[in-house]
């Protein structure tokens, strides 16, 4: 199953050609893409057998973010071995957890505004909850999540880190725009193995991150596990699961985003491009 959001309209994706979910299903799902992750198990046995009709031609650079509002963004720091051992910082014994506001979530193709002169790039792959999650075990943790987009993590690393002591992740990661998802959200059963799955980033065609999600320190299972033991994850709920080594922070001297710059990244088989623009 693939889900985009085309026109503020909750999509099904096939191939080439997009098919409205309200439209198909005579307004049982849809279409807020909210309204199909809150019906998610219901709407994918529809979706099953459903006719869907006539199909329009699908665009990426048309697509909005698959989930345009959760209601909850994680993000995860250090979870790649690689970052974790270029950010000079120890291994974390439990997740590093901190939030991302809504109002930085974007389309996977389009402008990113430079606010700081120290914006970053972390390309990662993002999970997004399709069933409740309270108290889960690792081993049932897949069995709650609606799919796999690709996402970025764009980092203003002079307001993250600062005051030194009390970093502020959740401020210097919640610009507008710095939180783009899509364009499809991809389900795990289209994965082969969803606990490895290829991620990357370049910079102007030089590619500087390479991973798998294999290559993380906790685990979806875990990482889902650890965090519906503490509060509900909710349908449509977004975690970014961290990002692998090769961020401008851990080059010396790091080499920030410039204006003009052109970021490429991919997760799986989801592209994402963004063009770094000066704040006006
Ligand atoms: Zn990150």
């Amino acid at each position: 199953m693939r889900i985009a959001v085309i026109d503020s309209r909750a999509k099904i994706v096939r191939g080439d050609e997009v098919f409205d979910i309200a439209g198909a299903s005579a307004g049982l799902f849809g279409p807020d893409a909210q309204d199909v992750y809150d019906q998610w198990k219901g709407f994918l046995s529809w979706a099953d057998s459903a006719d869907l009709g006539p199909g329009a031609a699908f665009a990426p650079e048309e697509c909005d973010s698959p989930v345009p509002r959760p209601r909850q963004i994680f993000g995860i720091g250090l979870n790649y071995h690689a970052h974790q051992i270029e950010s000079g910082l120890p291994a974390p014994a439990t997740p590093l957890v901190f939030a991302k506001f809504v109002t930085s979530v974007a389309p996977a193709i389009g402008e990113l505004v430079l606010f700081t002169d120290q914006v970053d790039w972390e390309v990662e792959a993002a999970i997004v909850i399709g069933t409740e999650a309270r108290h889960v075990d690792k081993a049932n943790a897949w069995a709650h999540v609606a799919g796999v987009t690709a996402a970025q993590d764009y980092s203003a690393r002079d307001v993250q880190m600062r005051p030194v002591g009390t970093p502020q992740f959740s401020l210097g990661k919640s610009f507008p725009g710095y939180t783009p998802l899509g364009p499809v959200l991809v389900s795990p059963d289209e994965f082969e193995n969803p606990d490895d799955i290829q991620l990357s980033c370049a910079i102007n065609g030089r590619t500087v991150q390479s991973s798998s999600t294999a290559d993380m320190i906790f685990s979806v299972g875990e990482l889902i596990a650890y965090l519906s033991a503490i509060l509900p994850l909710l349908p449509g709920d977004v975690i970014l699961t961290g990002t692998p080594s090769g961020v401008a922070l851990g080059m010396n001297p790091p080499e920030y985003l410039r204006a003009g710059d052109q970021i490429t990244s991919v997760v799986g088989d989801q592209t994402q491009r963004h063009v770094a623009i000066a704040q006006s």
